[in-house]
């Protein structure tokens, strides 16, 4: 691509900005909400039938029809919608059997939620490192366990795949199960494989921020029988008894049902999903494409993604030398209008990085006891450099948003923003 405004004044020195054309929100979803989600909802309201296991007149239930669905286009056996990515992952936990006295290991770039969601079921979260995908490190995970650890949540974090094929070998290695956490990366795949079906279970988000959204929302799909069943307990105080469990069985719940109303929304929005993922992963490359000359010329390196054709391409993240150049590059990029930002800065609270999860680094419970880390029979000790190479790699690299809806000459823009940004600036 030919750049016109390469050798143009940059717009943070009173330059004109490289983006005329604003570029919309990051919510893949939430903006491509229209009269077909508008239908659905009416339906559930007009057929007062609010709930999904019962309404005034029998009939067919939209979360019901959802979990069918969210099923057959992961490749799972079992989907059980629940409230929110947190709970799935809760009922998850508890589906494997994982609580107190259990430790797990979380990634050190996550949502804080997965880490809260260990913390709910009495278990300890135990960091580990990500490697330069951003993904959990494999090679980092044998130095975390103890003889406490039970199980590895991986997180296909900002849309890519973690490396399944060996992480699900170390985890035979030393039986621990395996939670996929794909609330960032709904319907992308790795080697050809949905991810959320590679693990014992998988937990995903429908919060108004992921790819696809009901506003609220999280579900939880499995291939096990006995995982299923006691999520589905866990999230539906009689869901024993409305699923004919034996009574020796049963366990008490805790309620995450999703309403009719969520489900009707995000049963448009799941049909919608291959299409939002087509149109990112196009754009992605196309801007990708873009920059690939500049980047070798100036040494930068790209995110390393673990399989290009199956991530859900929601953005591009390019690692600079060092910290102070991303940030200063951050700030122009802004100055010109694109919306990027730096993913680790220590003095910027963002509860995607474990030194920025406060709650969590501090031990802080709601039991006088402490629990669940001061009851634990081994010492657990959180440091704000336990995961270097880390906080090395996030405090390098800029990330920008890839919206399905940008248009090709939003893409020129963006593309333009940058090719002057690092042409100016390194
Ligand atoms: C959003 C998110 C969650 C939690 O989902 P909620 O629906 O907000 O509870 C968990 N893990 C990751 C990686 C997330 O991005």
């Amino acid at each position: 691509m030919q750049n016109t405004q390469n050798t143009s004044r940059l717009a943070i020195y009173g330059g004109n900005p490289a983006i005329s054309n604003p570029i919309p929100p990051m919510y893949p979803g939430g903006m491509s909400i229209d009269s077909e989600e508008e239908q659905a909802v009416l339906e559930v309201i007009r057929s007062r039938r609010l709930f999904r296991y019962y309404g005034p007149k029998p009939g067919p239930s939209k979360v019901a029809e959802l979990e069918h669905d969210f099923a057959s286009h992961i490749g799972t056996k079992f989907a059980l919608a629940v409230t929110s990515g947190t709970a799935a992952l809760i009922t998850a936990l508890v589906g494997l059997g994982i609580g107190p006295g259990d430790e797990v290991i979380v990634p050190a770039y996550t949502w804080i939620a997965t880490a809260s969601a260990v913390f709910a079921v009495g278990a300890i979260p135990i960091i580990a490192e990500v490697d330069d995908s951003l993904t959990l490190d494999p090679s980092d995970i044998e130095p975390r366990l103890s003889p406490f650890t039970r199980a590895i949540i991986p997180v296909h974090m900002r849309g890519a795949p973690c490396r399944m094929d060996a992480i699900l070998h170390i985890a035979q290695q030393h039986n621990l199960a395996v939670i996929e956490d794909t609330a960032q990366a709904t319907g992308a795949s790795y080697m050809g494989k949905r991810l959320g079906s590679w693990g014992d279970a998988g937990a995903y988000s429908l919060q108004f921020n992921k790819i696809i959204t009901s506003g609220e929302g999280g579900m939880l799909v499995t291939n096990r029988e006995d995982v299923y069943q006691r999520a589905v307990m866990t999230h539906d105080v009689v869901g024993g008894q409305r699923n004919q469990v034996p009574n020796e069985q049963i366990i008490p719940g805790i309620n995450y049902r999703l309403s009719e109303l969520q489900g009707a929304v995000a049963l448009v929005q799941l049909h919608r999903l291959d299409s939002l993922l087509e149109a990112m992963r196009l754009r992605k490359r196309f801007i990708k494409d873009s920059l690939q000359d500049i980047a070798n010329k100036k040494g930068i390196t790209f995110r390393s993604i673990n399989d290009p054709a199956g991530e859900a391409a929601i953005a591009i993240i390019f690692t600079l030398p060092s910290a102070a150049i991303a940030q200063s590059i951050t700030e122009c990029l802004r100055a010109e209008g694109l919306p990027a930002m730096v993913l680790y800065s220590p003095d910027i609270p963002d509860y995607h990085i474990y030194p920025h999860w406060i709650p969590i680094m501090q031990q802080r419970s709601w039991s006088a006891t402490g629990f669940p880390w001061k009851t634990h029979p081994r010492k657990i000790e959180y440091h704000l450099d336990m995961c270097p190479r880390s906080l090395d790699l996030l405090s390098r690299s800029v990330h920008i948003d890839v919206h399905p809806a940008l248009s090709n000459s939003q893409m020129e823009e963006i593309s333009d923003a940058i090719h002057k940004v690092l042409h100016s600036t390194l």
